[in-house]
């Protein structure tokens, strides 16, 4: 733009990349974002001065040519073109209506998205079950925290961290493990890096030497997938040396008796032999939680994204219970949550399968009458699908059509072969999106959406804040928000909203949704940010969870005895080593936001597999050499990085682009018993180097 800065407009909203939450100031020209800028600190209370490179350059998406703008629909011949919203949303309505004619209301299912703005998720959930008729909604978070969410449900009541951000300033030790904090939460990562500049301590457990790690009092590297056996083995020596909190165990703990006995076989010998952790990182390791008077214990996907996620979540919440870490200034449980809105839209707003919003549960009678109520239409009482699910129940022939919200699962979900195969063979398939993504291939309409720089509404970060976001920007051409598409659709299948703006939408939520009571819009604009609970217009919201009581039927937590769990896809003689994919600073998820931005693309064009020297050494590959990795589902050419960030075991790689798909290599059938999240963290696979290199 050749406007002055003078003759920009600025306004606040809170970042659309991750959860973390930064707030910032955005300078536009109305059409484009010209310069970002931390917001006041007063109104930042989670990044203070900070934010990161993708919050502060990277918003090329907003403007990209690859933009849609209008409506497409398929021709006689199967070929895109582009056409009104009137006829696309007859097209929509049409082929959801065959759907519910032809197989009745449950076999159709709906992505929500976590990108999207809580009120639009509410709606999210909301259009499933009103107008659609089914519990089928779910969204990315059973791809990533819902084994947290199940983990720390069942011991502690809430599935969210039970800490502030301002929390980790006050720790004396930070606990993290599974987590590439600096690339994934980069703006939590300057925090922990400050934590440990004046003088606190950090211990890492995980397969790779993240950067955090360089910082960090203890590095432990650890063989993926075994993660119950380390915790348990930190357990049992803090309660075989009687080095846990007696009076909170005592006074706020039910199962202490179970747990102990669980752990009593992980001794240091066998933790070792297993995960390959020395004995005395495990001991040097429960000596610091023991000594340090407040421990935050944090995680992220390392812990979550395997077939038994929801267990590795309750052995940390045990320890850190049983170590009197809840609770209490500079304590607590910390999951790093990863989309922007995962945690609001994602959960808290309820399009899940089990879930109204505030974690209202579909099963209980009560719950169920009232938004029946409400909502004017019956709900089954039985939960839907879950996402990973619903890619089998097609294949069962349980579910024939979708409404897919700004995901993309033909990159996403675990076994890539599989999600194609399914998205190809849907009967009626639905993309609202940005982008013509990987997924919108498949799709028989696809309607254009928004980015939140071009609406208004709220986010929920990662420590249960509820975050205005503001429109800075004109919407491109004739896309729309997803709260305008849904509310156009619900009418056009006979139902009556009538939502003049995100306010009105917010108020209807937060009658409904106890712990959401007195988050309004207002509030939320003058406070900077409010933490549920807030149950109502005179409470001040939540910054710390379980200061007296947990949210369990008696108050206490329920210690939850854990075992040994391995992942369902073992090292063997044929796949020697284990896969661990996840994510880099500059790229975001499957790319849709940051492969348009050149400047990022400068940095990082494409996936790698980062591995050991003498692990390479022994297959001879070098640095830069293409490698193929191959495991029971496909295989996959990648360019190796050698590096001793990562052990001889295992292979790290990044899930950004579409070329390589990491993916291809992963299962849609290696999911938690519970929470039905996928084995993204370990999946046994070999390597080879590609001849004629
Ligand atoms: Fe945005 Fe996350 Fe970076 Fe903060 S740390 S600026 S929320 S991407």
């Amino acid at each position: 733009s050749d406007k002055r800065l003078g003759e920009l407009t600025v306004d606040s909203t809170t970042c659309g990349y991750c959860a973390v939450g930064c707030r910032f100031d955005v300078y536009t020209d109305g059409e484009e974002v010209l310069a970002t800028r931390a917001t006041d600190p007063e109104e930042s209370p989670v990044n203070d001065i900070s934010t990161c490179v993708k919050g502060k350059f990277s918003y090329s998406f907003a403007n990209s040519e690859e933009r849609l703008t209008d409506p497409l629909v398929r021709d006689e011949n199967g070929e895109w073109r582009e056409a009104t919203w009137d006829e696309a949303l007859s097209r929509v309505v049409e082929g959801f209506q065959d759907i519910i004619d032809e197989y009745g209301n449950e076999a159709m299912s709906v992505i929500a998205s976590s990108k999207a703005t809580n009120e639009e998720n509410y709606l999210m959930g909301k259009f499933a079950r009103q107008v659609l008729g089914t519990n089928t909604v779910d969204n990315c978070n059973r791809l990533c925290h819902s084994s947290t969410v199940a983990g720390l449900a069942k011991t502690y009541g809430y599935g969210a961290a039970s800490i502030s951000v301002k929390d980790f300033e006050e720790a004396d030790l930070i606990f993290l493990t599974g987590s590439n904090t600096t690339e994934a939460h980069p703006v939590l990562g300057t925090r922990v890096k400050q934590h440990v500049k004046e003088g606190g301590e950090l211990i890492v457990f995980d397969p790779r030497e993240t950067q955090i790690a360089e910082y960090a009092d203890q590095y432990t590297s650890i063989r993926p997938g075994y993660d119950t056996v380390w915790v348990n083995g930190v357990t049992r020596y803090i309660i075989e040396n009687d080095l846990y909190d007696e009076e909170f165990v005592e006074e706020r703990t039910d199962g202490f008796e179970e747990v102990k006995e669980a752990v009593s076989e992980f001794t240091l010998d066998y933790v070792e032999e297993v995960t390959g952790a020395p004995p005395e990182d495990i001991v040097s390791a429960a000596e610091a939680i023991a000594e340090a008077d407040r421990t935050v214990f944090g995680w992220t996907l390392g812990i979550t994204e395997h077939s038994h996620g929801t267990d590795n979540v309750a052995s940390l919440a045990n320890l850190a219970a049983i170590t009197g870490n809840v609770g209490k200034p500079g304590t607590g449980v910390s999951p790093f949550r990863g989309q922007n809105n995962v945690q609001g839209g994602g959960g808290d707003m309820g399009p899940l399968p089990d879930n109204f919003p505030g974690y209202q549960k579909v099963a209980d009678d009560e719950v169920r009458a009232k938004f029946e109520e409400a909502w004017d239409c019956e709900i089954p009482a039985e939960r839907g699908y879950y996402t990973t699910e619903m890619f089998n129940a097609f294949d069962d022939g349980d579910l024939e059509g979708m409404f897919c919200i700004g995901e993309n699962p033909s990159l996403s979900e675990p076994g890539k072969k599989h999600a194609d195969e399914v998205l190809a063979d849907m009967e009626f398939l639905v993309v609202q999106d940005l982008f013509m993504n990987e997924t919108a291939k498949y799709a028989d309409v696809v309607l254009p959406a928004v980015s939140f720089l071009e609406k208004e509404g709220t986010f929920a970060n990662t420590d249960r804040r509820v975050q205005k976001v503001n429109q800075v920007l004109e919407k491109k051409g004739n896309a729309k928000a997803d709260w305008e598409i849904l509310q156009a659709l619900a009418n056009r299948m006979g139902r009556e909203w009538d939502y003049a703006d995100t306010n009105e939408i917010n108020e209807e939520m937060r009658s409904l949704t106890p712990i959401y009571g007195g988050i309004s819009h207002e509030r939320v604009e003058e406070e900077g940010g409010i933490q549920w609970p807030c149950w109502d217009e005179d409470h001040p919201g939540t910054e710390r969870l379980y200061t007296e009581e947990f949210n369990t039927e008696n108050g206490k937590a329920n210690l939850t005895p854990v075992g040994y769990a391995e992942p369902m896809s073992p090292q063997t003689e044929e796949f020697p080593l284990t896969l661990t994919t996840g994510r880099v600073l500059y790229q975001y998820h499957t790319g849709t936001m940051t492969h348009p931005e050149e400047g990022i693309m400068k940095y990082n064009d494409r996936d790698f597999v980062e591995i050991n020297p003498d692990t390479a050494a022994s297959y001879g590959i070098e640095d830069g050499d293409p490698v193929r990795i191959e495991s029971d589902k496909g295989e996959i050419v990648v360019t190796a990085q050698v590096t001793e960030r990562i052990g001889e075991e295992a292979v790290f790689a990044p899930i950004h682009f579409a070329e390589t798909a990491v993916n291809t290599l992963t299962d849609s059938e290696r999911l938690d018993p519970e929470a039905k999240t996928p084995e993204f963290k370990a999946t046994a696979v070999r390597i080879s180097p590609v001849e004629g290199k």
